[in-house]
């Protein structure tokens, strides 16, 4: 699906299309210097073009420019700053939702107004589409009361919506999935801290796939020393100072958010680049930096590690975190006491990108796992917003499976097929089966069985690579085998059967499943359902004797497929199944991914 996503900043904005699930990209537009006469736009590494100095106008100039000649957009998402309480979810953007939203701007007076002037203008450019807000504190909504309160008056805080929200969650929760796919186990099976260290940086600590403690706070002014903001910081010498200087609040939120952290240490800007450069020139200040930032993230992975019990993985993420060897090699090594054996080299070599976004820099074996990750929030905005509008169409047009019962039968090769019916024999086509391509064949054989033997099982053409009979649990019972539940194709391992046909008898050494229930889809099915190929599910199947909720449905995709759910004789008969029957997933939130088990198939 193509999606719109608008980051609006400032006095800046990103904006591009691209695909939600892949995340190539079609455009992008690029807004600097909002707020001043100089405010320009440009699509991709084109000319600037001048504009007016608001939010509005300049979305009104550029994003048509953005988007002719892009395909269809499907949906717009839009990055909000602060959810505050009130929104812990992605949310459609209605004129109710646009108006909390800009609400909000009393707790993030930095952000929320940007944000909500580019829904306005987004919404109004493109009226017809779903617009969905993905909010960076979202994420965090699971931190547990003792992490988000002050110690504090209470009262007053609550007064004055005085808590720790937390952002960077869109980027925390990208980062810990991405972590997770690729150590090849569920989130909800790990403890991960996560460090974004961008302009912008903090950590997380993600217990079993929820946010359960951050380092940012009410604002993002909280945590780690980052580019121009100081990070924790006593508020006693802020007032010492205050009082000192004599500041303003002005003053002193410029000095805390704009002219501290590594600018305010190294006396030379925020870009670490440089700093590094400095640094190794001799400049104490950029030295000094370096130290008090990887001490920040050091002393806060210890902190997290502690509030979780323990940790699985530890990621580098953002602009820092991805590039700079030399910030890794301080806060990540000597972490062994917490099973983290940080690897010299491979830290040295970390790349990543959006086609290869992880990169390991722990030894092998090591208990906790130190990995760098690519962030994208932009693709995580436009997959949150995909999958709403998904589920948006799923709800307006809904997609019923036909459901097939799937009798016994047999998938032969070219040489079992000579010993069974002769040398060159071709299969017959009978009729054609649902699935494109696929046909009964006239064909029939023998299964012996050390029990019982099974007559005049159908052949299935046309020919395959692997033998393969699939029977039902009562088959199994009757033949006096034990055959394993297996997706069509992976049949490794599984027991061996006699068969015979009028040329002769065959014994297989494996090839005896008993199928796995399965639904055939098309890629395009699986977007609409938002399942991906392997995912197991439920279905609600009705038009039947009785209904009934299949549970272990394993998925399959490929755009030769035709959309049916392929159920068993034995399965057919309890669910007293009559022609015409329909299922519907009862779930896709909760849809088990095994990508990491391995299922085999043709
Ligand atoms: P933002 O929070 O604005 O999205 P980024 O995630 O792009 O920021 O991070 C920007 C920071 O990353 C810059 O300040 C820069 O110091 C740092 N950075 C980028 N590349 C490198 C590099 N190769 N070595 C050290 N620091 C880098």
């Amino acid at each position: 699906m193509n999606v719109l996503v608008v980051n609006c900043g400032s006095s800046s904005i990103k904006a591009a299309v691209l695909d939600d699930a892949s995340g190539v990209v079609q455009a992008r537009l690029r807004v600097e210097r909002l707020g001043s006469d100089d405010a320009v736009w440009r699509i991709g590494d084109g000319e600037n073009v001048s504009c007016d100095p608001t939010h509005e106008s300049a979305l009104a100039a550029a994003l048509p420019a953005l988007i002719s000649g892009c395909d269809e957009i499907e949906a717009v998402g839009h990055r909000v700053v602060h959810g505050g309480t009130k929104f812990t979810t992605p949310t459609r953007i209605t004129d109710e939702v646009a108006a909390e939203i800009e609400a909000l701007s009393e707790l993030a007076p930095l952000h929320n107004p940007a944000n909500a002037a580019g829904i306005r203008a987004a919404r109004k450019l493109l009226p017809d589409i779903l617009h969905i807000a993905v909010f960076d504190t979202a994420f965090h909504a699971t931190l547990p009361r003792r992490a988000w309160t002050y110690g504090i008056d209470n009262e007053l805080a609550t007064k004055h919506g005085v808590r720790r929200y937390g952002f960077h969650g869109t980027s925390h929760q990208y980062v810990a999935n991405r972590a997770a796919e690729f150590m090849g186990t569920d989130l909800r099976d790990l403890r991960i801290i996560t460090c974004h260290l961008g302009n912008g940086c903090s950590v997380c600590a993600v217990e079993y796939g929820r946010s359960v403690e951050t380092s940012m706070g009410m604002t993002p002014l909280e945590g780690l020393v980052m580019g121009t903001r100081s990070g924790d910081i006593d508020v006693g010498a802020v007032l010492h100072m205050a009082r000192a200087e004599e500041w303003t609040l002005d003053d002193i939120d410029n000095f805390l958010n704009r002219s501290s952290g590594l600018s305010g240490l190294s006396g030379v800007g925020n870009d670490l680049r440089d700093i590094e450069a400095r640094a190794a020139d001799g400049d104490e200040g950029c030295r000094l930096a370096i130290q008090v930032f990887a001490h920040r993230v050091r002393k806060y992975i210890g902190a997290y590690t502690a509030a979780m019990g323990g940790v699985d993985a530890i990621v580098f993420t953002a602009g820092i975190g991805e590039n700079s060897a030399l910030m890794r090699h301080r806060v990540a090594s000597r972490l062994d006491f917490l099973g983290a054996r940080f690897c010299e080299d491979t830290n040295s070599d970390a790349k990543v990108s959006a086609d290869s976004p992880v990169f390991e820099i722990s030894e092998r074996g090591a208990r906790c796992r130190l990995l760098v990750v690519a962030t994208d929030e932009q693709h995580a905005i436009a997959r949150t917003a995909g999958r709403i509008a998904h589920e948006d169409d799923r709800v307006r047009n809904p997609r019923t499976i036909p459901v097939a019962v799937s009798a016994r039968h047999m998938h032969v090769t070219r040489e079992t097929l000579d010993l069974l019916y002769g040398e060159g024999h071709e299969l017959t086509p009978d009729r054609p089966l649902s699935q494109p391509g696929q046909y009964a064949a006239a064909e029939r054989v023998k299964i012996i069985g050390p029990r019982n033997e099974i007559d005049r099982v159908r052949i299935l053409g046309p020919i395959r690579s692997k033998n393969q009979i699939e029977i039902s649990r009562t088959d199994e019972f009757a033949l006096g085998v034990d055959a394993p539940v297996r997706a069509s194709g992976d049949v490794t391992n599984s027991p061996g059967v006699i068969v015979e046909g009028p040329a002769g008898r065959v014994e297989l050494k494996e090839g005896l499943i008993c199928a796995w229930r399965h639904i055939h889809m098309t890629p395009d099915d699986a977007e609409h359902f938002g399942v991906r190929d392997r995912d197991v599910v439920e279905v609600a199947v009705t038009g039947t004797g009785r209904d009934l909720i299949f549970g272990d449905v394993l998925v399959r995709v490929s755009p030769k497929y035709k959309l049916e759910m392929h159920i068993d004789t034995d399965e057919g008969n309890a669910a007293e199944l009559s022609r015409g029957a329909e299922g519907a997933l009862v779930e896709t939130e909760g849809v088990a991914r095994l990508q990491s088990r391995k299922v085999r198939y043709d």
